[in-house]
This record gives structure tokens, C-alpha cells and sequence, in this order.
């Protein structure tokens, strides 16, 4: 397995070298703990270390990096990581001193921790949320529903956005930091396209002490924009590793696959499309580091950058997988192939995060709102 900071050096720094190190050791054990499941994947990530780079400060491209060796290896391992990070990050930018005193023990994997935002009537428009968070006398009380929550099942806590002053919409979103064991909480489990710990949470009269709240009554939109903003462009780059994966199936096979006599590899149309997957792959990851680079590096501005990223990366990421099982035949629609897996696991990622019309209404809005008529 090959990442980016081998090949791409410009990209990268002297520690990042070590950290790939890091990973390329880690990876061959996740391959294997991802066929024993979710608990089994976690275990490896907290032997690893690799909790700690989405438990402490963020740098774009170290995280870029280990979601891309993820989703070469596990893209399960690649789901729960992530939301790890998602589930922690608000707690990093706006936690009481006790909520940050948690940290290093989801740092350590010894906690898991979700991100609740979407909801029923609450999809790409976070603002419609309707969870209500009712003031009581020394707290809040939480109703309401939240869907397609990764890591649930396996969370112990979840960052819930919910509504404290509905008449402000989207200005009165808080965020608050559940245990998951308090009373009124329910998770009922569902089933992705490809393994990944996910539910929906139910919400009825759950009490929390008023010292659960994240950050300021009205600061929840914020926080969780922030959130997005932070993990988006490693989307890009889980997707990155998922293609990778798959172009080196793909060449394994057919640099063996023989059929009218010679192997597929020696048919000129057989190179054309593996040519096309690696233009795909190669653009994919020069979205995604341009853009972590750029958000490491200090620039101000780099939400258009990381939406070009997680749309470009995302996309090509898929065209290149479903050239794979196209390239493998009867076998790359057989379950427990490779491909096949991977052709359902990289689905998700045009979704999730903002989808591939969000992203695509964020560019699109950058390039024309400075050149409107005055
Ligand atoms: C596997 C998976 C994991 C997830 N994990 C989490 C999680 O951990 N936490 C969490 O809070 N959420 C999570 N989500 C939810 C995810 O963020 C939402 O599914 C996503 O934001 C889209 O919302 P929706 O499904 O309600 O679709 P909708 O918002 O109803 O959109 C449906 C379709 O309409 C399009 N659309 C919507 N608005 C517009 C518009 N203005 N212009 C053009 N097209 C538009 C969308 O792009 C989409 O194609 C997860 C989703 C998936 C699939």
C-alpha cells in the first residue's frame, strides 16, 4: 500500500514521514480485525495511536493520510475513525474545562463518540432542526429525533445539536454533549450499504444538567459548520484510498486474467480505462492535498478548495471503483470480492458531509457572487 506523502512529497513535511510509518504499520492488522468487526477495528486504532489524531489538535494532512490508508484497508475502520473526530472536535473548539477533561480518554479509544445533526425533516438543511432542548430549572430537557448517526451502537457519547430558541431558526441551535446511558435515550440500529455502525437516536424527555452544553446558548450552528468544515476534506481522502485500493485490484487481475488467447492488460481498450482510473485517482488526491495543505498552512479561506475536494475526490473515487468491478467481470459483482465491497462502500461518502449538490451549490455561489452586477 502506497500513500500520498510517498509520492507526492511537495505536499508534505519531515513528520509526516513517520506518521506514514505509523500507518503503513497499522494497516495490514486493520485488514484483518475489519472482517471481526466493529469492536475489533477499534481495538487496533487505539493500539495504533490513531484516535489521537482526531482527539487532539487536527492537522488536515496527517488526517488526510490515515484516512486514506483506511479506506485502502477498512473502510469501517475509515467511518468510525472519522466520526470519532466529528463526536470530540466540538468539545476541542468550545468545551468547558471538564467536557475537554474527557478528551484523552476518547483520544485513547477507551470512549467512542457520535455527531448528531441530521434529523428526519433535517437533511442537507441543518436548520430546519427540531430537536428541542427545554431549559428546566437546572438543565435542559432533549426531545426529538435524530437519523443516520454513525457510531451509534458502539458510542458511548454524541454531540446532539438541538433547538433552545426555535424562534431564532438557525441562530438557536446549541450543542450538547449526551451519554448515551442517560434515561429517555434510545438507539435503534440500521444497516448501510456496507458495514458501518449507524442509527437513529430517539430523544424523549432526556435530561442533562445544564454543564452539558457545548460552548454558548445559540453557538451550535457554528460549532457544527466548524465541525464539517474541519473533516470534510479527509472525505476526500478516505475516498482517495478506497480508488487506490481499487486500481490495484483491478491490475492484479487483469496482468493475469487471460482470455481470446492473451491476457486482458495486453488489450489496448483494457489500458485506455485503467489510464482513465488513474487520472481520476491522481486528480483526487492533488483536490484533497492542495486543499489540506492549504488549511494547514494557514490560509484563510479554503471552504471552496475543500467543497472542490470533497465533490472531485468523491465522484472520481466512484467512477474509478465501478471501472474495477467492470474490469473483473463476473467477479467484481460477487460478494466478497474486493471490488464489490468497495463498490458499496464508497456510496456513502457522495452523501454524507454534504452531499455532491451541496458542494457543488458551495462552488458554484464562490464563483459567481463577487462577479454579481452591484
Ligand atoms: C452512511 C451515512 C452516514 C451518516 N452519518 C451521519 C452522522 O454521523 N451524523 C449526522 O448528523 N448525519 C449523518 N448522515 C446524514 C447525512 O449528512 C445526510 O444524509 C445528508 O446531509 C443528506 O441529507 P438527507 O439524507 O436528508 O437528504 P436530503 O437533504 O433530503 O437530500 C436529498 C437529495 O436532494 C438533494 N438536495 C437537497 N437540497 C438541495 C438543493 N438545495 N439543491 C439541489 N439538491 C438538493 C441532495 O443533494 C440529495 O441528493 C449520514 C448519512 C449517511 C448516508
Amino acid at each position: 500500500m502506497q500513500l500520498s506523502q510517498s509520492d507526492l512529497p511537495m505536499f508534505f513535511e519531515e513528520r509526516h514521514a513517520s506518521l506514514a510509518t505509523q500507518l503503513t504499520a497499522a494497516a495490514p492488522q486493520l485488514e484483518e480485525a475489519d472482517a471481526r468487526g466493529d469492536a475489533a477495528v477499534v481495538e487496533v486504532m487505539a493500539r495504533h495511536g490513531l484516535f489521537e489524531l482526531v482527539c487532539g489538535k487536527v492537522e488536515s494532512r496527517s488526517l488526510c493520510l490515515a484516512r486514506e490508508m483506511l479506506g485502502y484497508v477498512s473502510p469501517r475502520a475509515d467511518s468510525i475513525f472519522a466520526v470519532q473526530g466529528l463526536g470530540t472536535y466540538p468539545l476541542q473548539l468550545a468545551g468547558s474545562p471538564e467536557q475537554k477533561s474527557h478528551l484523552s480518554a476518547f483520544a485513547r479509544g477507551a470512549g467512542i463518540a457520535a455527531f448528531a445533526l441530521t434529523e428526519p425533516e433535517a437533511g442537507s438543511d441543518v436548520a430546519a432542526i427540531q430537536t428541542r432542548a427545554a431549559p428546566t430549572s437546572d438543565g435542559y430537557r432533549l426531545d426529538g429525533d435524530k437519523l443516520f448517526i454513525s457510531n451509534l451502537g458502539l458510542a458511548d457519547h454524541a454531540v446532539v445539536v438541538a433547538s433552545t430558541e426555535p424562534e431564532l431558526g438557525a441562530r438557536g441551535l446549541t450543542a450538547f454533549w449526551l451519554p448515551l446511558s442517560t434515561a429517555g435515550v434510545t438507539v435503534q440500529p440500521l444497516a448501510a450499504t456496507a458495514p458501518h455502525p449507524i442509527g437513529a437516536l430517539q430523544l424523549r424527555g432526556a435530561i442533562v444538567p445544564a454543564s452539558a452544553r457545548i460552548g454558548a446558548v445559540g453557538q451550535g450552528m457554528k460549532l457544527a459548520m466548524q465541525t464539517l468544515d474541519t473533516f470534510r476534506v479527509s472525505v476526500g481522502a478516505a475516498a482517495v484510498g478506497m480508488a487506490r485500493r481499487a486500481l490495484d485490484e483491478a491490475l492484479a487481475f487483469v496482468t493475469r486474467r487471460i482470455q481470446f488467447g492473451k491476457l486482458l492488460a495486453e488489450q489496448p481498450l483494457i489500458q485506455a480505462t485503467l489510464a482513465d482510473m488513474q487520472v481520476d485517482l491522481d486528480t483526487a488526491r492533488l483536490l484533497v492535498l492542495r486543499a489540506a495543505h492549504k488549511r494547514d498552512t494557514g490560509s484563510d479561506r479554503v471552504t471552496t478548495e475543500v467543497s472542490i475536494a470533497k465533490l472531485g475526490a468523491t465522484e472520481a473515487a466512484f467512477r474509478v471503483i465501478d471501472r474495477a468491478v467492470q474490469l473483473l467481470g463476473g467477479r467484481g459483482v460477487m460478494q466478497g470480492n474486493v471490488v464489490e465491497h468497495l463498490y458499496r462502500a464508497i456510496r456513502p461518502l457522495r452523501i454524507y458531509e454534504g452531499t455532491s449538490e451541496i458542494q457543488r451549490t458551495i462552488i458554484g455561489k464562490a464563483l459567481v457572487t463577487p462577479r454579481m452586477p452591484k
